[in-house]
């Protein structure tokens, strides 16, 4: 599932057409995606201009002369793209918003993502986004010492603690804090939970959204897929370049990199760095 810095580089995508005014909304009424907001909902963008975008989490909000806000969630298959005006649909493009030079392209093969409108900018109530200056210690703090008996692992995933984290933020994460996934919240550091998390989400977007943004290609050709960044970011001194990768080993210390399942989710963590008593 795309996490927070890949959702960013989908929202960049199709915010290519901020300013420009929507002239037609093709869409499958049937696609499960629309379970929200049903698709015929959306012909009162019709007309109206993309004035602005926000991401929270995996959302991302695309906003209508200034009133209107369509969040848009990936799911697990969820794909983004800013093509040419003319752009002949393809099969699983469940909306297409034709803009004035361009179209914006929403296509979803497994159709767990959604699309919702809103009338209110409804991601300001949620719990801040972690590369937020409202995501701060003391909030950190707050949440570790409300959940002791937490492990680490389950609290990264949860969407209402660190919206955006998901499986391979999460082990990149613990794995720089030195902390065995299944550490309870009680036997972490607040401290060190905050400042790897910054990290990790602020770099992640550095790498996964800058730099695929920087390629220098235009903008028509940086449709979104999840995981296609891979090859290149983020570097090979992260956690994320050797979790799947068979005899895949510790960029730290060079040991085989353990695989079970925590939290519910595949999780890749080094031994040596990461000993299941290690406090920090
Ligand atoms: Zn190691």
């Amino acid at each position: 599932m795309p996490e927070l810095a890949e959702v960013e580089l989908a929202r960049r995508i199709w915010n290519g057409a901020e300013g420009q005014k929507v002239e037609e909304v093709h869409s499958h009424p049937a696609a499960r995606i629309f379970r929200s907001t049903p698709a015929r909902a959306l012909s009162i963008l019709e007309n109206t201009r993309i004035t602005g975008s926000a991401r929270h989490g995996k959302r991302m909000f695309f906003t209508f002369d200034d009133q209107w806000y369509l969040e848009v969630h990936l799911g697990m298959s969820g794909k983004v793209y800013l093509a040419e005006k003319n752009y002949t649909s393809q099969k699983h493009d469940h909306l297409i918003l034709r803009m004035e030079s361009c179209s914006l392209v929403l296509n979803d093969y497994r159709m767990f993502g959604k699309v919702e409108l809103h009338e209110e900018k409804v991601w300001e109530n949620l719990p801040p986004d972690p590369i937020s200056p409202k995501f701060n210690k003391s909030l950190v703090k707050r949440m570790v010492e409300n959940r002791p008996n937490k492990v680490l692992k389950g609290a990264l995933l949860a969407q209402e603690l660190f919206p955006g984290v998901g499986n391979w933020m999460a082990d990149e994460i613990c794995w720089r804090m030195g902390v065995h996934p299944v550490t309870p919240l009680s036997k972490t550091s607040p401290e060190s939970l905050y400042e790897h998390t910054k990290f990790v989400c602020k770099a992640a977007i550095k790498y996964v959204s800058d730099k695929n943004l920087a390629k220098g290609k235009p903008m028509e050709d940086l449709g979104f897929k999840a995981g296609g960044y891979v090859d290149e970011v983020p570097p090979k001194s992260w956690l994320f370049q050797h979790r799947w990768k068979k005899g895949g080993v510790c960029p730290k210390c060079k040991s085989l990199l353990e695989r079970d399942t925590i939290a519910t989710r595949t999780t890749a963590w080094c031994a040596q760095c990461q000993p299941i008593d290690g406090l920090v």
